[in-house]
């Protein structure tokens, strides 16, 4: 069974909590600036020169003994070097190499239009497996699946990212913005991710570029299907979602109903779940956590109106 584990919100202690539970993880500083290589390690020297120590090697089978070279290929689980990053650099955020750890991430990015895309995409081949899923502190949305065991393409559409050979943050990570990175459905709760990638999200053998096609017409709300959705992941149901803005922290109470309610938007256009038993319950979730009627129903509107979704009715 894929029990859950708990990650305490201070980085340190959540960086040897991952460690603990086998996730190889690598300090990643706040502005994102790399760690030099050792001499060793360095081929190219600032001026641009050939460096004449450096002894050439694959990265990951770099035996130089320094623990900060070549980026996320110095990932570990070792505790003892955990301890002592997070010792000399306390606010480090915690990166999380995703093919050295087994996973392949979509990563959505709202600023380029990520969730219109995710939604095309779910209206051509259905929701995606439900999985592991962590909202970014950029408002974007990380779903893990198991990696596929080789290449996928990186940007297969505007706003939607498929992290593998990269690396993801992990809560509590925070973001330039200020906001902190969180496992959703209960924050802070992180399931290792056991979803296989989805089928349908495979590289096609014909090497053509999959287009997104728009959604179908929106059908009458069907009888939910009784034993879940395609694909076998879990349905993010009504509860689900309340769960998820219940659990929401303070600077982030907004973006958590805008993401509940950009899913409930999304399962009831497949038909499954009813829109309007969402949007009360979302609506009293955001005025038990002290957001004002006016600021959730925004929110919950602004979900429904994103630009694929006016794309569509257009
Ligand atoms: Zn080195
Ligand atoms: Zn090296």
């Amino acid at each position: 069974m894929n029990v859950g584990i708990i990650i305490p919100t201070e980085l340190p202690s959540a960086a040897e909590t991952y460690a603990e539970a086998g996730v190889k993880i690598f300090r990643v500083r706040p502005d994102k600036a790399p760690y030099k290589n050792c001499r060793r390690c360095t081929k190219t020297l600032p001026d641009q020169q050939p460096n004449p120590e450096y002894i050439p090697h694959r990265p990951e089978e770099c035996r130089c003994g320094v623990s900060t070279c070549h980026g996320f290929w110095a990932a570990t689980t070792d505790l003892a070097t955990i301890r002592q990053w997070w010792k000399e650099e306390p606010h480090a955020n915690i990166g999380a190499p995703c093919k050295l750890n087994g996973w392949a991430v979509v990563d959505v990015d709202p600023r380029n239009g990520g969730y219109a895309s995710l939604c095309a995409l779910e209206g051509r081949v259905g929701v995606l497996p439900g999985t592991t899923m962590q909202v970014t502190g950029g408002d974007g949305l990380h779903i893990l699946y198991r990696s596929p065991g080789f290449e996928l393409p990186g940007e297969p559409f505007p706003g939607i990212d498929f992290k593998h050979n990269g690396y993801i943050l992990l809560a509590p990570s925070i973001h330039a913005s200020g906001t902190r990175y969180q496992w959703a459905g209960v924050p802070d709760v992180f399931h290792k991710p056991t979803t296989a990638w989805p089928e349908a999200l495979l590289p096609r053998k014909d090497k053509r570029p999959v287009a997104v096609a728009p959604r179908p017409v929106r059908h009458p709300f069907p009888p939910a299907p009784a034993g879940g959705r395609p694909g076998g992941g879990k349905l993010w149901t009504v509860d689900d979602l309340v769960q998820h803005v219940m659990h929401s922290h303070q600077g982030n109470r907004n973006s958590s109903l805008y993401f509940a309610a950009c899913r409930a938007h999304e399962l009831a256009g497949q038909g499954l779940l009813h829109l309007a038993d969402a949007e009360q319950a979302l609506l009293s979730a955001a005025d038990a956590i002290g957001l004002t009627s006016s600021e959730a129903r925004n929110s919950f509107d602004s979900a429904a109106t994103r630009p694929g979704d006016r794309r569509r009715a257009a």
